[in-house]
C-alpha cells in the first residue's frame, strides 16, 4: 500500500464510513458508539473529513473510525489498521496493490431492512434523478411511483422487494461525475436477484410475463405497459428463482418473452433462459437499438 492509495482512503467521505459502519448520521451528527450516548454528541466535519464527540473525546478519520469500530476479525493477519484499510478499500472499489483476497471470506451480516424502509416510504428524488428517469429516460411517472425509487446523495435507490413485498436488498446507481466511483453498489447483505417480483401477484393467467436484464430496461418495459421483471445481468438464476418462474408457468401457464441486447451477452444469457423456462419467446430488437430502453426511447419518440 502505498502513500496514495493511504490517502484516498483517508479521503473517504466521512460520514458515509461512519454509515457504513452502522451508524445513522443525520445533520453531521450521531450517537456516540464510544460512551453511553443519547444526544448525538458525536459530530463529523465535512471539510476536515474526521469525527468528534464533544462527550468523549474521541476523534479522528476514516481509518480510525474503522479500526474502532470494525469487530475483531480475530484472524492471523493481527493489523487492526490493515484490517481497517481493507474493509475500507472492500467497500470502496479502492485497489490496493499490497492486497490479497483473503482465502476465507469474512461474514456478510444479513441485509437490515428495517434500517432502510425509512427511505421507501416516501421516495424522495433530487432533480437529477429526475432528469434521468424522467427526461434521459422518458418514464412513466407511475412506474416510478411503483418502483419506489429515491435519491440518497448522487445514489439513486432502488429497492428490491420479496414477492410478499418484503425489502430485501437495495441497488444503488450512481448518477455523479466522480469517475472514481463504482457505477452500482449494494448495501451490505442486498440479495439483488430477481427485480420487481411483487409484479407476479398481478399476473392473470396466460399473460406474458416480459424478462430484462437490469432495472433500466425492466422500468422501460413496465412503461410501456407490460408487466416485467429483471434479472442481473450476466448471472445465471440461482435455484430457488428458477424453480420460482417454473412453478409461475406452471400454475398460471404465463409465456415468458424477452428482448435480448444486441450482442453475444444478450444472446447468451436468452440460451441460458431459455433452458430454465423452455416457453421463453425471442423478440428481436430493431438494428440500431442496443438494449429495449433504446427501442422504448425510439417508439416513444414517434
Ligand atoms: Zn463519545
Amino acid at each position: 500500500m502505498d502513500k496514495f492509495e493511504l490517502q484516498r482512503l483517508r479521503d473517504l467521505p466521512i460520514e458515509g464510513v461512519a454509515e457504513r459502519l452502522g451508524l445513522q448520521v443525520s445533520r453531521h451528527k450521531c450517537l456516540c458508539p464510544f460512551h453511553d450516548d443519547h444526544h448525538a454528541s458525536m459530530s463529523f466535519s465535512v471539510r476536515r473529513n474526521t469525527y468528534r464527540c464533544f462527550a468523549c473525546g474521541a476523534h479522528g478519520g476514516p481509518i480510525d473510525l474503522a479500526m474502532e469500530l470494525l469487530p475483531s476479525r480475530g484472524g492471523r493477519e493481527g493489523s487492526p489498521f490493515l484490517d481497517a484499510c481493507r474493509w475500507l478499500a472492500d467497500e470502496n472499489c479502492v485497489i490496493l496493490t499490497e492486497y490479497k483476497p483473503k482465502e476465507k471470506k469474512h461474514e456478510v451480516k444479513p441485509f437490515d431492512a428495517q434500517r432502510y424502509a425509512r427511505y421507501f416510504e416516501y421516495p424522495w428524488l433530487s432533480p437529477d434523478a429526475c432528469k434521468f428517469l424522467f427526461e434521459k429516460r422518458q418514464l412513466h411517472p407511475a412506474v416510478v411511483r411503483y418502483c419506489r425509487l429515491n435519491s440518497f446523495r448522487d445514489w439513486l435507490q432502488i429497492p428490491y422487494y420479496n414477492q410478499q413485498g418484503e425489502l430485501i436488498g437495495i441497488q444503488r446507481r450512481y448518477m455523479g461525475n466522480d469517475p472514481e466511483q463504482p457505477r452500482f453498489r449494494f448495501p451490505q447483505g442486498s440479495e439483488c436477484s430477481i427485480y420487481n417480483l411483487p409484479v407476479l401477484n398481478l399476473l392473470k393467467p396466460g399473460e406474458t410475463l416480459f424478462i430484462t436484464e437490469g432495472c433500466s430496461d425492466c422500468w422501460a418495459m413496465l412503461s410501456s405497459g407490460h408487466k416485467a421483471i429483471a434479472i442481473p445481468s450476466a448471472t445465471l438464476l440461482k435455484p430457488k428463482d428458477a424453480e420460482l418462474l417454473e412453478t409461475l408457468n406452471l400454475k398460471l401457464s404465463t409465456q415468458f418473452a424477452m428482448y435480448p441486447d444486441n450482442d453475444a451477452p444478450g444472446e447468451r444469457l436468452f440460451l441460458q433462459l431459455q433452458e430454465v423456462l423452455p416457453n421463453l419467446e425471442h423478440h428481436h430488437l430493431p438494428p440500431g437499438c442496443k438494449d429495449y430502453s433504446e427501442l422504448y426511447l425510439k417508439e416513444i419518440k414517434q
